[in-house]
């Protein structure tokens, strides 16, 4: 049958974009998508004397945004057809697989700030709206902008089989939230990365952006996010909390490596201030929104659950922190 594949790809610009190209494929039931190709020298991937890189298809789902289709997400290979350095995937799948025993599970809360004419949506052209405090989870118009983007989203995730499992308005006017998970290290950064392809391409109709910048507006403004929720089959389990306690240890030893791969912008956003932890310092603690790591306070009651990284910058790659929590808190030395 003759189907409409979106191929998906991230590029090699930092922190990386997405990229897209239509194929008309034939498609027989039950099999994968063919290999495909692109110009690496328009993505910052390949010299133009050597241009071709391959795209190879590695998670497949309903393409929600038409009336038939699907989206391919692929990881991009070099002709030799080994990974290329800018596929942080490969990388990611190895390390969730040393790990699996563990059954990592991972929930990204990935933050967001719709743009139109380079302001937040809602915001006045030369001046800005009321300060924070009525924002967050607001409802009614002055209060909130861009729900019809942000509804249609939710949907369309839905419609495409994604686990998201939330939306909301955040602190700043114009700034959003969605969840995914919770999944495996390598499944819900699949899925963050074509949640994140749906929001663009939804916004893109309404000549809206979505900026995933750390720190969009300087000032007494939230910064955006990506927190990372994680836990373990041990932290999940009866009296769990001492594990949870061991992971936020094994991340205070690795906490430099994190941050530096945590996207960018850091210095901007973890500033101490806003709901958020100094980049400089390394503090765990139950509810405490001001700390690098909180345990959730069900979690203290209930003796077992999962901890919050609130480290992570809206425009992280999630095969990375994804890899880098599960092999700092699961290696043993
Ligand atoms: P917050 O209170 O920080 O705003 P949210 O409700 O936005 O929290 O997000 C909570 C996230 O935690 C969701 O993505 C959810 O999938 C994830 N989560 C819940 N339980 C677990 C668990 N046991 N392991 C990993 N992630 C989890
Ligand atoms: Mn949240
Ligand atoms: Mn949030
Ligand atoms: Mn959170």
């Amino acid at each position: 049958m003759l189907t409409k594949a979106e191929y998906i790809w991230l590029d090699g610009s930092s922190p990386p974009q997405l990229r897209s190209k239509v194929k008309i494929i034939d498609l027989v039931e039950g099999q994968k998508p063919p290999i495909w190709g692109f110009d690496g020298s328009s993505t910052l991937q390949a010299e133009g004397s050597s241009s071709d890189c391959v795209l190879f298809p590695a998670f497949v789902c309903e393409n929600s945004l038409e009336h038939s289709g699907i989206l391919v997400l692929c990881e991009v290979l070099n002709t030799n057809l080994t990974a290329h350095k800018s596929n942080t995937r490969q990388e990611c799948a190895k390390i969730a697989k040393i790990y699996e025993g563990h059954e990592c599970w991972f929930g990204l809360e990935q933050e967001y700030t719709l743009m139109k004419y380079k302001r937040p949506m809602g915001w006045p052209l030369d001046d800005e709206p009321p300060p924070q405090g009525d924002y967050y989870c607001g409802n009614g118009a002055g209060l909130v902008a861009g729900r019809e983007i942000v509804s249609e989203h939710l949907n369309a995730c839905l419609d495409a089989g994604l686990q998201i499992c939330g939306t909301n308005a955040e602190g700043m006017l114009g700034q959003w939230e969605f969840q995914v998970g919770a999944l495996g290290p390598v499944e819900v950064s699949d899925q963050l990365w074509i949640a994140r392809f749906l929001l663009q391409r939804i916004a893109e109709d309404y000549g809206v952006g979505v900026s995933y910048d750390a720190k969009p507006i300087e000032g007494d403004w939230n910064g955006s996010g990506c927190h990372t929720n994680f836990s373990t089959k041990k932290m999940r389990a009866e009296g769990g909390i001492t594990e949870c306690y061991k992971a936020c240890e094994a991340l205070e030893k690795n906490a430099e490596l994190h941050i530096q791969n945590y996207g960018t912008g850091s210095e901007r956003r973890l500033t101490g201030e806003h709901e958020t932890c100094s980049y400089k310092e390394f503090r765990w603690g139950v509810s405490d929104r001001g700390a690098s790591i909180r345990i959730p306070w069900q979690v203290a009651k209930e003796k077992r659950g999962y901890i919050e990284d609130r480290r992570p910058n809206a425009d992280c790659d999630p095969y990375v922190v994804t890899r880098l929590i599960t092999e700092s808190t699961c290696k043993t030395k």
